[in-house]
């Protein structure tokens, strides 16, 4: 059943990719609209600043885009994506010491922010009826009678106007959108915004070829200190030794509820400040994998 002849979706990162991949059987032709140049490979890019941070794909987003592109995981982990049950391969260590492992049914793909936005897009690159432009602003939506017809966007040539017979906004936190319905005329929505005081510091490591015989973990999480009397009773940190592909991992600090950063000393590659108050298992602390990249 087709719902229209186009769509456009706006912004072409994870949510706008699995846009596309959803309205595709539904619509003619689908547009997705992405002000940055895409790389062809699993690379950073302007539009996603947070892809330098793990990105944990839980179970059910991953069914979820299992169902929009049949072979999703299996190209993730041909890409060097690593399928593996946290409960049996991450060591964790919190207040009350090592966790037990033990088999489970949940388990997980580890991969990075890029390389799954990348499998995204190859997949979306496949549909014969969907098209990415690339380098283009969306700058405004054209409206009639309450009902959003069009698009306008900026190209490197000049501006542009897309009639649409359904637009999709996938510009992420920071989109215009609210702001240009409510300036066409709509009410504006009510928003609470909770702020969760989350901070996170990654840097990318290359592991060793030879893995120490202690490592028999693929991932490890550090959470928290022992000693929180001098904390605020939510505060809480966790460090996170997250495997992604290409034998590396994302070593990330976070904290959760107080706005603190955590800073590294850029001479030693070791973390400063806060960092230093994480409960820091003796057996690992001599052996931190020594390349950043
Ligand atoms: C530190 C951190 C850790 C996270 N960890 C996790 C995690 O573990 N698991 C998880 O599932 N999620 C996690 N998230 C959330 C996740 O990153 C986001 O939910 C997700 O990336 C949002 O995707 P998106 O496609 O909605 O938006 P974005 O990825 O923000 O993409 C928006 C896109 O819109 C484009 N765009 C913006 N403006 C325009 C314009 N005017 N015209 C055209 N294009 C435009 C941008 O270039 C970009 O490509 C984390 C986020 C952060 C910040």
């Amino acid at each position: 059943m087709k719902l229209g002849m186009t769509a456009v979706v706006l912004g072409g990162s994870a949510a706008g990719l699995c846009a596309a991949g959803a309205l595709a059987p539904y619509f003619s032709q689908v547009l997705v609209l992405e002000r940055d140049e895409l790389p062809a490979d699993a690379e950073h890019r302007r539009g996603v600043p947070q892809s330098k941070h793990p990105h944990f794909l839980l179970n059910s987003g991953r069914r979820a885009i299992g169902e929009l592109f049949p072979g999703f995981e299996d190209e993730l982990v041909a890409g060097g994506g690593l399928h593996l049950m946290p409960s049996m391969d991450a060591a964790y260590l919190d207040g009350a010491g090592w966790s037990a492992r033990k088999s489970s049914a949940m388990t997980m793909i580890y991969s990075s922010r890029i390389l799954i936005e990348r499998v995204l897009r190859d997949k979306v690159r496949g549909l014969a009826n969907v098209t990415i432009r690339e380098g283009v602003r969306v700058t405004g939506l054209s409206t009639r009678d309450g009902t959003v017809t069009g698009v306008d966007l900026t190209t490197s040539i000049g501006d542009e106007h897309l009639d649409a017979d359904f637009v999709v906004d996938a510009m992420g936190r920071g989109s215009p959108v609210s702001s240009w319905l409510v300036a066409a005329g709509w009410p504006a929505l009510e928003s609470q915004t909770l702020d969760a005081k989350v901070t996170y510091t990654s840097r990318w490591y290359e592991l060793p070829a030879q893995r120490p015989p202690s490592w028999w973990w693929q991932h490890l999480v550090i959470m928290p200190t022992r000693d929180k009397g001098e904390h605020p009773a939510e505060h809480e940190f966790l460090v996170n030794f997250f495997p992604i592909e290409g034998n590396r991992v994302i070593a990330c600090m976070g904290s959760w509820g107080t706005p603190c950063r955590v800073p590294t000393t850029r001479s030693s590659n070791r973390p400063a400040g806060y960092g230093r108050r994480c409960s820091r298992p003796r057996w690992i602390g001599a052996r931190l994998p020594r390349r950043s990249i």
